[in-house]
C-alpha cells in the first residue's frame, strides 16, 4: 500500500499530464454521442478503467487495495494492474508498451494500447482514432460466428457461420502430422469464446480459435483419421462447409483399388431426349439432338481406338429420367460417367464451352445453368417426388458421397476444357461447379459437358456443322485418353 502511494507521489512529480480532455464515444445502434474522459502523460492518451467500464457498460471489480481491476466484458474476464504494462483476457496474456498508472484510486491505462488488445480479443469492430478524436465501438463485428458440426455415415461436415463470403483463395486448411486440423480465414475476425465452446462430435474432439492479427484460425483436434476434405464457401446462409471424409475400409484389397480405378469401362450421356427437347436454338436446333450426336461420334472414336467399353444411356430420340442415367452407369460399374449438353443464356451474346462437375454452385450463372438442366424433372410424372430439392444440406451430402472422386473428376474436367478449346476458337469458359441431378450418385468420377450455346446465333451454327460436332467430340476423347494414361502411371507408380 505504501508502494503504491509512493509510486503515485513518484508520478504526479515526474509526469506532464494534462487533465480535462475526452473523445467522442460513437457506439452502434445508439444515436447520442458520449464522452470519454482521457488525460495526456508523456505525449500519450490515457484513459480511467472506471470511465471506460462505463463506456462499455460493463461491470468492474476492485480489489481492495484497488491495485487491481478486473473488468467483465462478454464473459470474459480483462484484468489490468497497478504500474503494470501486462493486461490478461482470461488465461491469455498481453502486454502494453506503457505500464498503467493510478491515479485517485483508478487504474489508468494507455488508451491506444489497451484498446488495441480489446479490439483483438473482443471488439474486432472497435475504431480508435486518435487524429480525429473519436472511440467507434461497433458491436457484433465478427464475421466467424458460430460453427456447428453434423456427423455422417461418411464423415463430419464442418459449417462454419460466417457473416459474409470471402474471397477465394482467402480460405485454407490443412491437416498436420499431430491429428489436427486447421483452418485459415484471411480477414476473418471470430468470437473465440463462442466457438471453443461449440459442441464436437464425429471425427472433431476439441476445437480452438484465435484471432491473429490478419486471419483468424481455427484448429480441430481429430478424434479419428481423415481421408480427405473438401471446402467450399455457400452464400444462403452465409457459411463456410468443410466435409472430412472417413477413410474407406483398411481391409479393401489394393488389387481391387486398382481395380476400382482402372479404366475399363466409360458411360456417355446423351442429355435430354423424347419429348424433352432441351434447349431450342433460333433456328430451331434442338439440344436433344446435337447431345446425341456428339455422344455417338465420342463414343465410335473410343471403341475404334481403345479397349475401353463403352455404354450410352440413350442412343435414341428417347426420355430418360434423370435419375435412372446415374443408376444405369453404376450398374455398368462404369469409371467414368460424362454427360453431354448444349447450354442456353437469356443474353444471346453469350457463347463458349463449358464443363461442370458436382457441387455447390458458385456464381449465379452457374446456378442457373444448372436449375434449367434440373428443370427436366417437372417432364417426369412419375418420380418427380424421387428428387430431393438439390440445394444446401442435401447438395452438400451429393457431393460429400462423391468426394471420393472429386480430384478425379476435376483433372477430367480440365483436360476437356483444354482439348475442346485447342479445337475450336469458341470462347473456353473454364470448369465450373454447380447442382446437377444428373450428376447425383454416380459412384466415378463424372462431368457433365455444356459444348456451346444455342441462344448465340453463331455458335448455333457451328454447332449445325457435322465437322464442328466432331471436333468436339476428338476434344473430349483426347481428354479422357490423357485422363487414362495419367491414372496409369500413378497406378503403375503405387
Ligand atoms: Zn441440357
Amino acid at each position: 500500500m505504501k508502494l503504491s502511494i509512493f509510486k503515485i507521489v513518484l508520478w504526479f512529480l515526474f509526469s506532464s499530464y494534462v487533465i480535462g480532455s475526452s473523445i467522442k464515444v460513437i457506439s452502434s445502434g445508439q444515436s447520442n454521442v458520449e464522452l470519454l474522459k482521457i488525460m495526456i502523460h508523456e505525449n500519450q492518451i490515457y484513459c480511467s478503467l472506471n470511465e471506460l467500464s462505463r463506456i462499455l457498460k460493463c461491470n468492474m471489480y476492485h480489489t481492495k487495495e484497488r491495485a487491481k481491476m478486473v473488468l467483465y466484458i462478454k464473459n470474459r474476464r480483462i484484468k489490468v494492474s497497478s504500474f503494470s504494462s501486462f493486461v490478461a483476457v482470461d488465461d491469455q496474456m498481453y502486454q502494453m508498451l506503457s505500464p498503467s498508472v493510478n491515479i485517485n484510486s483508478d487504474i489508468h491505462i494507455p488508451a491506444d494500447d489497451f484498446l488495441g488488445i480489446l479490439k483483438s480479443s473482443l471488439f474486432p469492430g472497435l475504431v480508435f482514432d486518435t487524429k480525429n478524436n473519436f472511440l467507434k465501438i461497433n458491436e457484433n463485428k465478427f464475421n466467424v460466428n458460430k460453427i456447428e458440426i453434423d456427423e455422417k455415415a461418411n464423415g463430419t461436415i464442418l459449417y462454419i457461420k460466417t457473416r459474409k463470403k470471402f474471397p477465394e483463395g482467402h480460405i485454407s486448411a490443412f491437416k498436420n502430422k499431430n491429428g489436427w486440423f486447421y483452418v485459415t480465414i484471411k480477414g476473418g475476425t471470430l468470437d473465440s469464446k463462442i466457438i471453443e465452446k461449440t459442441y464436437t462430435r464425429g471425427s472433431i474432439r476439441k476445437i480452438t480459435a484465435d484471432q491473429l492479427e490478419e486471419s483468424a484460425q481455427l484448429a480441430f483436434k481429430l478424434r479419428s483419421e481423415i481421408a480427405g476434405h473438401e471446402l467450399y464457401q455457400t452464400n444462403d446462409p452465409s457459411e463456410i462447409v468443410i466435409t472430412l471424409r472417413t477413410p474407406i475400409e483398411n481391409d479393401i484389397h489394393i488389387n481391387s483399388m486398382k481395380d476400382l480405378w482402372f479404366l475399363d469401362t466409360i458411360v456417355l450421356d446423351a442429355g435430354h431426349g423424347g419429348k424433352d427437347s432441351g434447349t431450342i436454338g433460333k433456328q430451331g436446333t434442338k439440344e436433344k439432338d446435337i447431345t446425341l450426336d456428339i455422344t455417338k461420334r465420342l463414343g465410335s472414336l473410343i471403341e475404334k481406338n481403345t479397349r475401353i467399353k463403352t455404354y450410352y444411356t440413350r442412343e435414341e430420340d428417347i426420355f430418360i429420367p434423370l435419375l435412372e442415367r446415374t443408376q444405369f452407369a453404376n450398374e455398368k460399374t462404369g469409371k467414368l460417367f460424362i454427360s453431354i449438353h448444349a447450354n442456353a443464356n437469356h443474353n444471346r451474346k453469350v457463347s463458349g464451352f463449358e464443363t461442370y462437375l458436382l457441387r455447390p454452385g458458385k456464381t449465379e450463372d452457374a446456378i442457373s445453368v444448372a436449375s434449367r438442366e434440373n428443370s427436366v424433372i417437372n417432364l417426369e410424372e412419375h418420380n418427380k417426388n424421387s428428387y430431393k430439392k438439390l440445394e444446401g444440406t442435401n447438395l452438400i451430402m451429393a457431393t460429400m458421397a462423391q468426394s471420393m472422386f472429386m480430384k478425379e473428376s476435376e483433372d477430367l474436367a480440365s483436360l476437356i476444357q483444354v482439348e475442346i478449346g485447342k479445337r475450336i476458337q469458341s470462347k473456353n469458359r473454364g470448369v465450373k461447379q454447380a447442382g446437377f441431378y444428373v450428376l447425383v450418385g454416380a459412384s466415378m468420377p463424372n462431368v457433365l459437358v455444356e459444348v456451346g450455346y444455342l441462344s448465340n446465333r453463331k455458335e448455333e451454327k457451328l454447332l449445325l456443322k457435322k465437322s464442328y460436332r466432331q471436333k468436339i467430340a476428338e476434344g473430349i476423347y483426347e481428354a479422357i485418353i490423357q485422363f487414362k494414361r495419367s491414372k496409369e502411371e500413378i497406378l503403375a507408380k503405387g
